[in-house]
């Protein structure tokens, strides 16, 4: 039976009197695919964010890949060696944002060689060779040279995707990632992501609105309500035959 790749034990989260996560435990198996569901507000982005380590937590911990996540400091400041340990840690994990969050000066490449060259100091021209494969993966090759403002939404998410996998993550965090595009262009973004999914074994977390896709997509679904998992099964599961009247409600008002 192998290990989980992420151990999630008993983590609260709060934001000075605000209680965001209470207790929250869960476990992520090598290669699995979850979709993270839930009402607007408990809890969702809030993890990817502290998978991510761009959140810390008020208590628990987290193991990612056999090694804790973060030490939590005693106050102030983090020590070099935590940052170089976290620096470590966030090689494993890439996440896509709502936003795409490129940086609108640099063409689609640099935007994509940027991390491997300044933080694992790979050659330029290994950088952009690897940057040209991931644009082909999410069918952008044609794209390369372009700035982010010359590009349709859908197809910033793309390489916002592609940049994340340039650093050959084991975890791919996806935080609603087709919230801000147009219908139109949900589904070429879906496409990668389905693809990702059936051509790697990477590890996937996504918050999704999208039920559709979460239902075809996810091994496992988990019902989140303020901050808490309510319900967490197969998508048939959840989605056909919820057993947790919360879930239902959820379910009813948006499906
Ligand atoms: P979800 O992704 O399920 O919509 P979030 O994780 O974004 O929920 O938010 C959970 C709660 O944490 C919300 O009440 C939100 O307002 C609050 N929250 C998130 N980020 C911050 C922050 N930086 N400061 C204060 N409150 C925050």
């Amino acid at each position: 039976m192998p290990e989980p790749i992420i151990r999630i034990d008993n983590i609260t989260k709060r934001y000075g009197a605000l209680t965001v996560l209470a207790g929250l435990s869960m476990n992520v198996m090598p290669g699995e695919k979850l979709a993270l569901i839930g009402p607007s507000g408990s809890g969702k982005t809030t993890i990817l964010r502290i998978l991510m380590t761009l959140e810390t937590i008020s208590g628990g911990h987290i193991e990612v890949d056999g090694a804790q996540l973060y030490h939590i400091p005693s106050k102030g400041a983090l020590a070099p060696a935590d940052e170089r340990h976290l620096h470590r840690m966030r090689e494993k994990i890439g996440m896509v944002f709502q936003h795409f969050n490129l940086f609108p000066h640099k063409c689609v490449v640099d935007n994509i060689t940027l991390a491997p060259i300044l933080t694992k100091r790979v050659p330029k021209a290994v950088a952009e060779k690897r940057a040209m494969e991931l644009l082909d993966m999410v069918g952008l090759a044609d794209k390369a040279r372009s700035m982010p403002a010359q590009l349709s939404g859908g197809q910033k998410q793309r390489v916002a995707i592609a940049r994340a996998l340039a650093l050959s993550p084991k975890i791919m965090l996806f935080d609603e990632v087709t919230s801000a595009l147009d219908p139109e262009l949900v589904e070429e973004v879906l496409t990668v992501m389905r693809k990702l999914g059936s051509e790697t074994d990477m590890t996937m977390l996504l918050v999704t609105h999208e039920m559709g896709f979460a239902h075809d997509f996810a091994d496992r679904v988990l019902f989140f309500d303020r901050g808490t998992i309510v319900e967490e099964g197969k998508p048939d599961e959840i989605f056909r035959n919820p057993k947790r009247e919360r879930t239902q409600t959820f379910l009813r008002k948006i499906v």
